[in-house]
């Protein structure tokens, strides 16, 4: 996700920093007074030599421009009235991240027009796609002009010193809380302004929105969430909405607030504005209820011991399918979120666990415009009929059910302990690992017991989108979990020869015969690692498989005019 990776983004360490915000702040709510007390930003940095990269068309060119409009035909008027107000009450929030990310946005904005006019076009994209003169894909290096990227985004004043830093550090100043914003007051000094206070005039836009929706839309449990959320925006608690949010059963659904830290290369203190609005698909639903139902019997299945094994495991989180019909602020930024983990609070994740939301046309664009080009250079020309966007859907889904399937809570040396504790910072590369390899071996259980989900040619069809999809994650990087984890699928497949390399055609194929028992005995060896809570030997395990081959490498190579992501338009409503 980056997100160098797209799928799920969640901090669990959030939990301390939600208690904090409300009771260490210390400085009490602030009014628009306040506010206007505030020294205003010195925006004369931005001034200055414009260098544009050489390489920006292809940049532009990584991201392909692909249209989402689900089809909303099923909804009746009153629906149809409700979406349109909450895609109204998105764009308000891809304007608050704007603003939290680029700090001096406006004059940032203004500078393209003192360029060559033949780059004006091209540069304005790009900064639209990362919302500012810093590339996303390239560790924030500037695109045009030479700016540094703060790390702090606009979080935070530009001019902090060490020891400010420090004091921000410091719960209690108070200046460290996930829904504020760190200004100086009139005398220099930092303070910190509430989000209900900074950005009072877009949130209090929003929250009418939100209310206009509630009273248009049949549901519910859809209004209950949207007056709250609306509350939320302007008393900076968020918890009783997190609430609601996890009970919505609407057609018509939006996740909007602020949520996630990453925004905040400083401290990662700081929640970034974002929305998805979304319709559901009741097909897909009915589907998905029959799978979750599955569950246990896949645990009692797993190729483990059976003393390893934890029945009942994962049967309370809920899991959406969703089309997406618009998106906003902090996801709308760089690579696109194909599927989402919330709410972040640990108060609620406890209460009710968190919400799993695969946004299937954002999967659906993914394949058409990245994964099957990418087959189309690396896997054989027999193989690439056997391509679906299902499988690779069924995969996806298939990955995020299994993270709550196999070990989790187990016991070492006689005490009681996590996986997770035990693994520490290898824990997010063999997970990633597990649920990948566990996605396929699902499905595969599944069909083999003759279940009727999938058509009979499923394991032809899964074994080779699933090699494509091995490419298209690798090439993410493997300096991160879901990557790494990708080239350790890839080197012991390949050491099983259920993936082989063709030096003639310079291809890649799977032989089905071998796969599905080779992605077996790769659950088993993963889930054992973890069964035991085995540090030495799952890092034995890393270093022998996550390695990229010279194969590989060279494979990627001829990859490079293939997109790396989509750029969503939404056309219907912008
Ligand atoms: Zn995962």
């Amino acid at each position: 996700m980056h997100r160098p990776n797209e799928r799920f983004r969640h901090v669990a360490a959030l939990a301390a920093l939600l208690g904090a915000a409300a009771l260490l702040c210390g400085c009490g709510p602030k009014g628009a007074d306040d506010v206007t007390r505030n020294q205003a930003q010195d925006c004369g940095w931005t001034a200055g030599e414009l260098p544009v990269v050489p390489d920006l068309d292809a940049r532009l060119a990584a991201y392909v421009r692909t249209e989402l409009d689900p089809d909303t035909s099923h909804l009746d008027p009153a629906e149809q009235a409700t979406l349109a107000k909450l895609v109204e009450a998105a764009k308000v929030m891809h304007d608050l991240f704007a603003e939290q990310a680029t700090p001096c946005r406006a004059e940032l904005a203004a500078r393209i027009g003192d360029l060559p006019a033949g780059l004006q076009a091209g540069v304005r994209r790009y900064f639209a796609i990362n919302l500012g003169p810093w590339d996303r894909r390239f560790d924030r290096q500037p695109f045009f002009g030479s700016w540094p990227h703060p790390e702090g985004a606009n979080f935070y004043p530009l001019d902090l010193t060490a020891q400010e830093k420090a004091a921000i550090a410091d719960p209690a100043r108070g200046l460290d809380g996930l829904f504020t914003m760190v200004r100086r007051d009139a005398d220099g000094a930092l303070q910190a302004v509430p989000y209900s206070v900074h950005f009072r005039t877009g949130l209090e836009h929003a929250a009418d929105l939100l209310r206009e929706a509630a009273a248009l839309t049949g549901n519910a449990s859809l209004a209950a969430f949207l007056r709250s959320r609306a509350d939320a925006f302007l008393s900076d608690d968020y918890y009783a909405s997190d609430m609601l949010w996890m009970d919505l059963d609407s057609d018509v659904e939006i996740t909007i607030g602020p949520y996630e830290t990453y925004e905040d290369g400083l401290f990662g203190y700081k929640a970034a504005f974002e929305a998805f609005v979304t319709v559901t698909d009741p097909l897909e639903s009915a589907r998905l209820a029959k799978f979750k139902d599955e569950l246990p019997w896949l645990e009692s299945r797993l190729p483990i011991g059976d003393e390893h094994k934890n029945p009942g495991r994962g049967s309370d989180s809920p899991i959406r399918v969703v089309d997406e019909v618009y998106s906003a602020g902090d996801t709308r930024a760089g690579v696109q979120t194909i599927a989402f983990n919330l709410p972040n609070d640990e108060r609620v994740r406890e209460a009710k666990g968190s919400k799993k939301v695969l946004l299937r046309n954002v999967m659906n664009a993914k394949f058409n415009r990245i994964l099957r080009p990418i087959a189309e250079q690396l896997v054989i020309d027999d193989q690439l009929g056997d391509l679906t966007a299902e499988s690779f859907f069924l995969h996806t889904l298939w990955h995020e059910m299994s993270h709550g399937l196999g070990p989790g809570r187990i016991t070492k040396d006689g005490r009681a302990t996590e996986v997770r504790l035990e693994l520490k910072d290898l824990y997010s590369t063999l997970e990633e690992a597990k649920a990948d390899a566990m996605g396929e071996w699902t499905i595969f259980e599944l069909h083999a017991a003759g279940r009727d989900y999938f058509p009979p040619e499923i394991v032809r069809q899964q074994a080779a989108t699933y090699l494509a999809g091995l490419f298209r994650s690798v090439r993410f990087g493997i300096g991160e979990a879901h990557g790494q984890a990708n080239a350790i699928q890839f080197n012991y497949l390949l050491e099983k020869q259920a993936i082989a390399w063709h030096p003639d055609v310079q291809r890649f194929s799977v032989d089905t015969a071998v796969f599905v028992p080779a992605i077996g005995d790769l659950v088993a060896q993963i889930c054992l690692l973890q069964a035991l809570g085995d540090y030495d030997g799952t890092s034995a395990f890393i270093t022998k498989y996550g390695g990229l081959p010279p194969v590989l490498e060279a494979a990627l190579r001829r990859l490079d005019g293939i997109p790396v992501d989509i750029e969503p338009v939404f056309d219907r409503w912008d």
